[in-house]
C-alpha cells in the first residue's frame, strides 16, 4: 500500500471516528455489554457491578492518571458515600433518593478535603502511604466507634430500592435491566464530565502538574490547589459509586472501607489503561467477569485469587499501557507513521527551510532596536528605579557558602550578562531572584518593591520568569501544549476550576501559542512530539515557556550551553527578539555571543561580586582576566 493510500484510509477512519462523539460510542458499547456478558456466562448484576466500578475508576483515573497521585485509600471515600446514603435511607431520616445520594457524595467530598489537607503535604510514595493509612483508619473506625450506625461487621442491610412516582403510577427500581439502564445513563453522564475535566484548561494544567510540578508552579499555577481539586473530584466519584453500590445491593457490606476496595480500583485502572478514562471500565469488566467466572468453577475454592493475581501480573508485564492504552498507542503509532510517510512523499521536505528566518524575527519583534535606541533606553533605565535588584545576598548550603554579600542591580530595559566560572553561584543567585529558593540573608527588590521571600509562583505573577540551565519542558506534550501551560497561567491566574471551558475553542490562546512558536522558529515542528526535538530546538522551547508568562524581567541560565554553532546563532536570535521591551539577565559562558549581546556584564567569582561594567571594560579588566578568562579555555 502506498503512503497516499494509507493516508486516505486512515483519514477515512478518522472522519468516521470524529463524526461520533466518544459518548455515543460508549452508549453503544454499554448497550452491547450485558448481551456479551450473558453470552459469556455472566449476569446483568455483573454488568451493573462493572459500571459502578467504572464510575469509581473515572475519578481514580483523574487522580492517578492525570494528576499523578497514586492513592491507596480511595475506599475511605467509597465507604463514606456508601454508609452515609445507606444510613440516611435505612433510618428513614431521608426518604428522597436523590437527596440521600447527594448527601453521600457531598460527605465523601468534604471528607476528602480534610484528608487532602494532610495527604497532599507529601508527594510520591509518602502520599500513597498516608492515603493507605487513612483508608485503614476508616476501616477500623467503621468497625469500632461508628459500628452503632454502620452495623460494624454486619454492615447495613435493608437499603430500600429507589421508588419513582409518575402521576399515579409508582415504579420501584429493583436490580435487573431497569437498574442497569439507569446506572448506564449515570455512567455516560459521569464519563462526559470526566472528559470535560481532563480536556478543559483545568485538566491541561492538572496534567502538567504531573509531568513537571516544579515548572508548572514556576510559570504561575497553584499546583497544590490543582491537586486538591483532583483529590476532591476523585472522592466525589468514589462516593457516588459507593452510594449507588449500596442502593443496588440493598446492602452496604463491611468491606466498603476495606483495603481490597482501594486496591481493586488501582488494579482495574492499571489493567484497563491509565489516562484513558474508559480504561478503568474495561479493567473492571475483565476483573469482575473473570472473578465471577472463576468462582463458579467447582472445586476451585480460594484458588481464584491466585489465578487472578497471576493474570494481573501477566497483563501488566505484557501490556504496560493497559488494554485501552495499548490500543490507543497502536493507532497513534500508525497515525504518526502515515504522517511521516506522507511528509516524505511530498516535495515539501526537499525545500525544507531553516528553522529560523529573518522574516520570523521581524514578525515576532515589535520593533528593531538600533544601537542608539538601546543606549538611550539603558540610559533612561540607569536614571530610574532598577528593574530587579539583589541586595547583600548570602546563601549557605550547610557548610558551603555559595553566595556572600552579592549585590546586583539590573536596569529597566537592559540586557545584562552574568559571568563567572562554574560553581561561582550564578544559578543559585537566579534561583533566589526568581523566588525558587530563599536566601540565607539579604533582600531582593523588584521595581522598588521588597519581594524577599515571595514564592516562585508569586514572583512569576509579578513578572519575573526564568529559563533553566537544564531544560525543563514537558516531553509528553506537543509543542503547542507546552506553551499553553504558561499561557493558561497568564490568562486564568493561579487556579480556576473551569471544566466547562475549552482550550481548543479559545482562538486567542491558540494564536498566542502559535505566535510564540513562530518567534522561537519552531512552527514547522508542530506535528511531532517534543521528545523528537533536537537539543537546540528544546532550548528554544525552554526559552519560549519562560517568555510565554510575559515577564518584565527575563532570566536566562546558560541558554547556549551544549549547542552547535548554528544552533547558537538561532538561540542568540531568539534572545534578541525576546529581550525587546523587557529587562533580560543572561548567564552564559559563550563570551563572544554574550559580549555582543549585553549592555553590561557582571562578574561573580567564588560567590562574590568581582566586577560590573560595559563589555569593553570587563574584557580589559585585569582582575577578571586573572580570575576567569585567563586560566580557562572558552567552551
Ligand atoms: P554556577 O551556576 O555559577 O555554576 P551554582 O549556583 O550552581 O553555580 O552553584 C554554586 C555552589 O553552590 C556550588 O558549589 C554548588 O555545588 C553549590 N550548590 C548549588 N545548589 C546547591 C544545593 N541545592 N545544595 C547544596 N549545594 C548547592
Ligand atoms: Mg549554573
Amino acid at each position: 500500500m502506498t503512503a497516499q493510500q494509507l493516508a486516505a484510509r486512515a483519514g477515512g477512519m478518522r472522519r468516521l471516528a470524529v463524526s461520533l462523539p466518544t459518548e455515543c460510542w460508549i452508549v453503544l458499547a454499554l448497550a452491547l455489554m450485558p448481551f456479551l456478558l450473558l453470552a459469556g456466562g455472566g449476569s446483568v448484576d455483573t454488568a451493573i457491578r462493572i459500571l459502578l466500578w467504572g464510575i469509581f475508576g473515572l475519578g481514580f483515573d483523574i487522580l492517578f492518571g492525570y494528576a499523578g497521585m497514586l492513592s491507596f485509600g480511595q475506599a475511605a471515600f467509597f465507604g463514606t458515600g456508601s454508609f452515609v446514603t445507606a444510613y440516611l435511607l435505612v433510618s428513614g431520616l431521608v426518604t428522597n433518593f436523590l437527596l440521600a445520594i447527594g448527601a453521600g457524595v457531598l460527605a465523601s467530598m468534604l471528607f476528602s478535603v480534610l484528608v487532602g489537607m494532610v495527604a497532599l503535604k507529601r508527594v510520591g510514595i509518602y502520599f500513597s502511604m498516608i492515603t493507605f493509612a487513612i483508608g485503614e483508619l476508616c476501616f477500623f473506625i467503621q468497625h469500632s466507634v461508628l459500628s452503632r450506625w454502620t452495623g460494624g461487621d454486619n454492615g447495613l442491610p435493608g437499603v430500600p430500592h429507589p421508588v419513582f412516582q409518575f402521576g399515579d403510577k409508582t415504579f420501584e427500581l429493583t436490580s435487573g435491566w431497569g437498574m442497569y439502564a439507569v446506572i448506564a445513563a449515570i455512567f455516560v453522564a459521569t464519563f462526559w464530565f470526566a472528559r470535560r475535566v481532563v480536556t478543559s484548561p483545568f485538566g491541561r494544567v492538572l496534567n502538567a502538574t504531573r509531568i513537571n510540578p516544579e515548572r508548572t508552579l514556576a510559570v504561575g499555577h497553584d499546583v497544590q490547589r490543582y491537586k486538591m481539586a483532583a483529590f476532591v473530584v476523585a472522592a466525589g466519584y468514589a462516593g457516588l459509586a459507593g452510594t449507588m453500590m449500596g442502593i443496588f445491593q440493598s446492602y452496604v457490606g463491611p468491606d466498603a472501607f476495606a483495603l481490597d476496595t482501594s486496591g481493586q480500583v488501582v488494579m482495574q485502572t492499571v489493567v484497563g489503561g491509565v489516562r484513558t478514562l474508559i480504561g478503568p471500565l474495561v479493567g473492571a469488566a475483565v476483573w469482575i467477569y473473570l472473578r465471577d467466572i472463576l468462582q463458579q468453577i467447582p472445586g476451585i475454592g480460594g484458588m481464584w485469587k491466585l489465578i487472578l493475581g497471576a493474570l494481573f501480573i501477566l497483563a501488566v508485564t505484557t501490556m504496560r499501557r493497559g488494554i485501552v492504552g495499548e490500543i490507543q498507542h497502536y493507532f497513534h503509532k500508525r497515525r504518526l507513521a502515515v504522517a511521516k510517510a506522507a511528509a516524505a512523499a511530498s516535495e515539501k521536505l526537499a525545500a525544507f527551510a531553516p528553522a529560523m528566518t529573518p522574516a520570523d524575527f521581524l514578525a515576532a519583534a515589535p520593533r528593531t532596536t538600533s544601537a542608539e535606541e538601546r543606549a538611550a533606553r539603558v540610559q533612561a533605565g540607569a536614571e530610574g528605579v532598577p528593574a530587579i535588584e539583589a541586595r547583600h545576598i548570602r546563601k549557605q548550603f550547610g557548610g558551603l557558602v555559595a553566595l556572600e554579600d552579592v549585590c546586583l542591580s539590573v536596569r529597566e530595559g537592559e540586557i545584562m550578562g552574568l559571568i563567572g566560572p562554574n560553581g561561582a553561584g550564578k544559578s543559585t543567585l537566579f534561583r533566589i531572584l526568581t523566588g525558587e529558593m530563599p536566601a540565607t540573608s539579604g533582600e531582593v527588590h523588584f521595581r522598588g518593591r521588597n519581594i524577599t521571600g515571595v514564592g516562585v509562583r508569586e514572583a512569576c505573577a509579578m513578572g519575573i520568569s526564568k529559563s533553566y540551565q537544564i531544560v525543563q519542558v514537558y516531553p509528553e506534550l506537543s509543542l503547542r501544549e507546552n506553551l499553553l501551560v504558561p499561557l493558561l497561567a497568564r490568562q486564568r491566574g493561579a487556579f480556576r476550576f473551569d471544566v466547562m471551558a475549552s482550550v481548543k475553542r479559545d482562538g486567542e490562546l491558540m494564536k498566542d501559542a502559535d505566535r510564540l512558536l513562530a518567534m522561537m522558529g519552531l512552527s514547522d515542528r508542530l506535528g511531532g512530539p517534543v521528545s523528537d526535538l533536537s537539543y537546540g530546538e528544546k532550548r528554544r522551547l525552554e526559552i519560549g515557556i519562560a517568555l510565554a508568562t510575559q515577564p518584565d524581567v527575563l532570566l536566562l541560565d546558560e541558554p547556549l550551553a551544549g549547542l552547535s554553532p548554528e544552533e547558537r546563532v538561532q538561540v542568540v536570535g531568539v534572545i534578541k527578539a525576546a529581550s525587546v521591551g523587557r529587562t533580560t539577565l543572561v548567564v552564559e559562558h559563550d563570551m563572544d555571543a554574550l559580549f555582543g549581546l549585553a549592555d553590561r556584564i557582571a562578574v561573580l567569582h567564588m560567590g562574590r561580586n568581582l566586577a560590573v561594567g560595559p563589555p569593553a571594560e570587563i574584557r580589559e579588566n585585569p582582575i577578571v582576566h586573572t580570575a576567569y578568562m585567563g586560566g580557562r579555555d572558552d567552551d
